[in-house]
């Protein structure tokens, strides 16, 4: 029964915790901001994020003396839709390659679990599905299943892989599938790389590692490095993106699982606290189910 319960709460949206923090109160006053900050943290918007929303807001107040809990909720929107504005700039809707790239390099880095093989293989769809020819790497060498997973992905889609077995160096494996790419004449070239955060220091080493023997072959590559972060897992997605960002130099997130919760609050936080843009979202299993993250959307089903 508690399970029960613990699973209706998470469940819960964003909007409706947001109607039952206001319930019977008429003005914003410092009961209401409590419950909000409340309920921004629990649906993992992370602590420094919502500090800085509950600032914004009180701010408000000050100002015009007088904040109706009617008005909150367009207020509160109008800041999260600011906040994804800062990292945000683009509202492309389309899987876009840059043209002036060639091959396009895409190098996506996350621990194992989070969706990363999956993401890759749903881009790959939607790049081929775009008229571009793909190539996959599998420079996740650390797990047999990795690699594993990622030729069931090549093999749905049709796109060629280049692997080797368990084990090698993914700085080889990247360069290889570089080369082979070059020599396709492909278009988009994803590279899947680390899965395990063991230290930083390693992590950093095999990172760069890859990316500089990738320059050998395409001397500005990756041209995006892109973490793939569980949106369901709140405070777990915030720490890898501290350990990622700190390790190698990211320039675009995907946040996967959003169907299964209603806390996508971890897109606004992390966005905001590691200044990186969303670029997809997941949100199902299927092929289909990846999107390009568009901030107005996510506001629009935030409130729902
Ligand atoms: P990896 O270990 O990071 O490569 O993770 P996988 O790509 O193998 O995905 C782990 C599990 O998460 C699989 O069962 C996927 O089907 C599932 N998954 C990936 N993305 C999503 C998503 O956006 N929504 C849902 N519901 N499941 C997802």
């Amino acid at each position: 029964q508690t399970l029960d319960r613990g699973l209706e709460k998470s469940k819960s949206s964003f909007f409706e915790k947001l109607s039952k923090a206001v319930a019977g109160k008429s003005k914003v006053d410092d009961d209401v901001l409590d419950n909000l900050e409340e309920v921004l943290v629990s649906s993992d918007v992370g602590v420094n994020t919502t500090l800085k929303i509950i600032e914004r807001i009180e701010e408000r107040v000050e100002r015009d003396k007088y904040l109706g809990t009617e008005e909150l909720n367009k207020i509160l929107r109008e800041e999260i839709a600011g906040l994804l504005s800062e990292n945000n700039h683009g509202d492309a809707t389309e899987f876009e390659v840059p043209k002036d790239k060639k091959p396009y390099v895409l190098m996506v880095v996350g621990v194992n679990g989070v969706g990363k093989t999956t993401t890759i293989g749903k881009l790959a769809y939607q790049f081929k599905k775009a008229g571009h020819k793909v190539v996959l790497g599998a420079a996740d060498t650390f797990r047999a299943a990795a690699i594993d997973q990622l030729q069931i992905w090549a093999d749905r889609v049709d796109v060629p892989i280049v692997r080797q077995q368990m084990g090698s160096d993914p700085a080889s494996v990247a360069f290889d599938t570089l080369q082979s790419a070059v020599s396709q004449d492909a278009d988009v070239v994803i590279i899947d790389t680390a899965g395990r955060l063991h230290n930083k220091v390693n992590l950093m080493n095999e990172l760069s590692k890859v990316k500089r023997v990738m320059q050998k072959v395409v001397g500005d590559a990756p041209h995006d490095v892109l973490l793939v972060l569980d949106g369901s897992t709140g405070q777990n997605a915030f720490e890898q993106a501290k350990q990622f960002t700190a390790a190698t130099e990211v320039t675009s997130l995907a946040v996967t699982k959003l169907d299964g919760t209603a806390k996508g609050g971890v897109v606004i936080g992390i966005s905001d606290q590691f200044k990186i843009p969303v670029k997809y979202i997941g949100v199902g299993e299927g092929i289909e189910d990846l999107q390009v993250f568009n901030k107005f959307e996510f506001v629009d089903s935030f409130f729902k």
